[in-house]
């Protein structure tokens, strides 16, 4: 979204976006310092850029942590923190003045967006009121603060008014949006709405394309709080997606306490059950931390359990890794590398054998997709259950007339352990 800014940004002020270095007079890197590799990523693409152009400005959260850029990097012209555009912009104009030209000033009323034209990502807050113990985002963004809701429902009307068909709901805690401003009520089309997950998405899903096709609302990154029982009907009647992406990040009690998480899965289980009593065709998908410190086989076999109680659709592991000023670095007892790689290797194994057999029973259902690319050989689709880049995909074997973009009906003809087959009906 901060890249999306300054481009936008950018353009609206008559610059040219390049593709290239050779082409550029200005390398803009947004970076990321979330973790280790990161750190060292976002570091490797700034020596490329000055290595390759020599005028380079950096953003993002690598500029929140200290003078590593600088002193890493001592050519780079300008560094700032992220959700910085004004600083961004004003380290574009020192060094590489606007252009003065009144037409170039014209910017189309969705910006620029890096994803395709018919999915969009909207930011509804920044920053996290939670203080995860093997987490920084928060003393990296702050705590949380919502925009207001007017403005991301104006955002994703203009969105939607240039074509975007799945809107896609982001933030660091989606379902604490409002928390900040008390769920304050502002106001969309002259109508008062509440600062609010449910009523934002409520709201949104009244969307239509031209056609009167529903758009499609995706809820990422839902906090488990007892008011995310509240959407579930909404995705029931069709008006969001039955789409939830809600990190557990574990199922012992012991071991979610030490990572500072809601600690009740034998709720969360209750929970999931009664979630899919109301919609059956809900896709969950959530992520887990294996190998956090001090866990023991039996806390770890807990958590497999759990799986193979709940039968997640989608499911994202990834082994404990410290990063600099995570309080879950001061925590006894860290687990080698060895037994991290065979834990998460255990789960990965049980969780393809479940995601495998749930996409086996949709072998034979009509589903609607969403078209995301053509070529001679079919197409690449997506259904209701699989958000873009992070999910499975629909191979489409005879989509190859199909236009990206296009919601089409197909039949499920074959599956594997994320994707599945199908063709048009
Ligand atoms: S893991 Fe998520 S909920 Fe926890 S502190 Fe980080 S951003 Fe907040």
């Amino acid at each position: 979204m901060d890249s999306e800014h300054i481009l936008t940004r950018l353009r609206a002020e008559g610059y040219i976006i390049s593709p290239s270095y050779a082409d550029s007079d200005l390398v803009v890197v947004n970076t990321c310092g979330f973790i280790d590799s990161a750190v060292e990523e976002s570091l490797d693409a700034i020596g490329e850029a000055l290595a390759e152009n020599g005028k380079v400005v950096v953003t993002g959260c690598l500029g929140a942590k200290g003078d590593i850029v600088k002193k890493t990097h001592p050519k780079v012209l300008a560094v700032t923190g992220p959700h910085a555009t004004d600083e961004v912009m004003a380290a574009v104009h020192a060094h590489l003045p606007r252009l003065h030209d009144p037409y170039s000033d014209l910017v189309p009323p969705q910006g620029i967006r890096l994803t395709p034209k018919h999915f969009a990502y909207v930011k509804i807050s920044e920053g996290c009121n939670h203080r995860c113990t093997f987490c920084i985002i928060p003393s990296m963004r702050g705590d949380l603060v919502s925009r207001p809701v007017g403005d991301v429902m104006q955002e994703a009307q203009n969105l939607v008014n240039a074509g975007v068909k799945e809107l896609l709901v982001i933030s660091q805690d989606t379902s604490a949006y409002g928390v900040d401003v008390k769920y304050r009520t502002g106001f969309w089309n002259g109508r008062p709405l509440k600062t609010r997950m449910t009523e934002l998405v409520q709201a949104m899903g009244e969307f239509r394309q031209a056609g009167g096709q529903n758009v499609w609302v995706r809820l990422h990154y839902v906090y488990p709080y007892p008011h995310v029982d509240e959407v579930i009907p909404l995705m029931a009647a069709g008006k969001i997606l039955p789409y939830l992406d809600i990190p557990f990040q574990h199922a012992n009690k012991r071991i979610l306490k030490l990572m500072k998480r809601p600690a009740s899965s034998e709720n969360v289980l209750v929970r999931i059950k009664q979630w899919r009593e109301i919609c059956p065709d809900l896709t969950l998908r959530s992520t887990f931390i294996v190998g956090f410190p001090g866990e023991t086989e039996a806390e770890f076999e807990e958590l497999l359990d759990f799986l193979k109680e709940a039968q997640l659709d989608r499911v994202g592991a990834f082994m404990y890794s410290p990063v600099e000023g995570a309080l879950a670095n001061a925590l006894p007892d860290h687990i080698t590398p060895e037994v991290q790689q065979e834990r998460l290797r255990r789960l990965m194994e049980l969780q393809e054998t479940i995601s495998e057999a749930r996409l086996q029973r949709k072998i034979g259902k009509v589903i609607t997709v969403l078209v995301d690319e053509v070529d001679e050989e079919g197409a690449i689709a997506r259904s209701a259950a699989d958000a873009p880049e992070i999910d499975g995909v629909v191979y489409i074997v005879d989509g190859e007339s199909l236009k990206v973009g296009d919601f089409v009906q197909v039949r499920v003809t074959d599956s594997d352990v994320h994707d599945l087959w199908a063709e048009t009906i």
